[in-house]
């Protein structure tokens, strides 16, 4: 399996338009060792010629363009066979509405992501123009792993278990009567090598399906949202704390680091992290942290090969 990181950064990029805190400040004047990022998409494949996307983010169209094995091959194509999303989040959705260009898509979700994204949203209607533009596949939280096809009905030699994770609906969305299909994890499996990818991006804390699916995978992509709890409100930037963002931050004795660090089997990575988590200054104590622990730092270009 391939898996090819299209953006790296939590919803708002890195930097973020209305940012000034120092870790955007420094990347924009280039006074801190960091690198600018896209808010989080990964490509994955199993023969680096068909590809699906895991979530589908504002910045897509550069995403795209970025890597030459998701351009057309002919003059109306895409190497893309479908598109899971893990959450009904803005940063993980928007991108949907940018491949209007009379394309059938085919979009894996619950339904309850599905309904979030479709229901009520008069935009959604340039993606209704023909029938057969998008079809759907609703992604159920209980069961084992379903073959992903490709557009054409042959197997892509790629399968999906998806399952759910402690989080919260999108922030646009009715949080009020929370349900387990409002953020999920997937399994990406590899038929022909047997090795998986865990797709975490968002995880407000660990359960027993999230112990499962770092168990059992070859790679961990994990949500690096925030180093601490209170990083936001000591930037003055919000009243919230991570946990109140369904966000698990990463350091501390209570951390996803601790956790994240005795699954050695895995290549561990860090994706959606936020601008304002101090992992992303390449010198710093925090790096330093989560290199010790085993543990990565995704960055926009950044590939695997399982
Ligand atoms: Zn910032």
């Amino acid at each position: 399996m391939l898996i090819r990181v299209l953006g790296s950064a939590a919803g708002g990029g890195f930097p973020q338009w209305n940012c000034g805190c120092p870790n955007c400040l420094g990347v924009r004047r280039g006074t801190i060792r960091a690198r600018p990022r896209t808010q989080e998409s990964v490509a994955v494949s199993a023969d680096g010629d068909s590809w699906f996307l895991l979530n589908a983010s504002p910045e897509i169209r550069q995403q795209l363009e970025s890597f030459s094995k998701l351009h057309p091959r002919s003059p109306r194509d895409t190497p893309i066979q479908g598109i899971v999303l893990t959450n009904g989040d803005l940063d993980h959705s928007l991108g949907l509405l940018s491949l209007r260009e009379s394309q059938p898509l085919a979009l894996y979700a619950t339904a309850r992501v599905r309904s979030g994204f479709t229901e009520g949203n008069v935009l959604y209607r340039t993606l209704q123009r023909f029938d057969g533009q998008v079809s759907w596949h609703e992604l159920s939280l209980a069961g084992d792993a379903k073959t992903l096809n490709l557009l054409g009905g042959a197997p892509s030699g790629l399968t999906l278990r998806a399952f759910a994770i402690p989080g919260k609906a999108a922030l646009h969305l009715d949080q009020s009567h929370p349900e387990a299909g409002d953020n999920i994890g997937i399994l990406i499996g590899d038929t022909r090598t047997g090795k998986s990818l865990a797709y975490m991006p968002a995880a407000g804390a660990s359960s027993a399906e999230v112990v499962t699916a770092a168990a059992e995978a070859d790679a961990v992509f994990f949500d690096g949202t925030f180093w601490s709890s209170d990083e936001l409100i000591a930037l003055g930037a919000s009243k919230s704390r991570a946990e109140d963002m369904a966000h698990w931050p990463i350091g501390g004795t209570q951390g996803s680091l601790r956790f994240l660090a005795q699954w050695s089997q895995a290549r561990r990575v860090y994706i959606h992290i936020n601008n304002s988590n101090p992992i992303l200054q390449e010198d710093s104590v925090e790096r330093a942290a989560v290199h010790a622990a085993g543990v990565e730092v995704a960055f926009d270009g950044m590939e695997l090969e399982l």
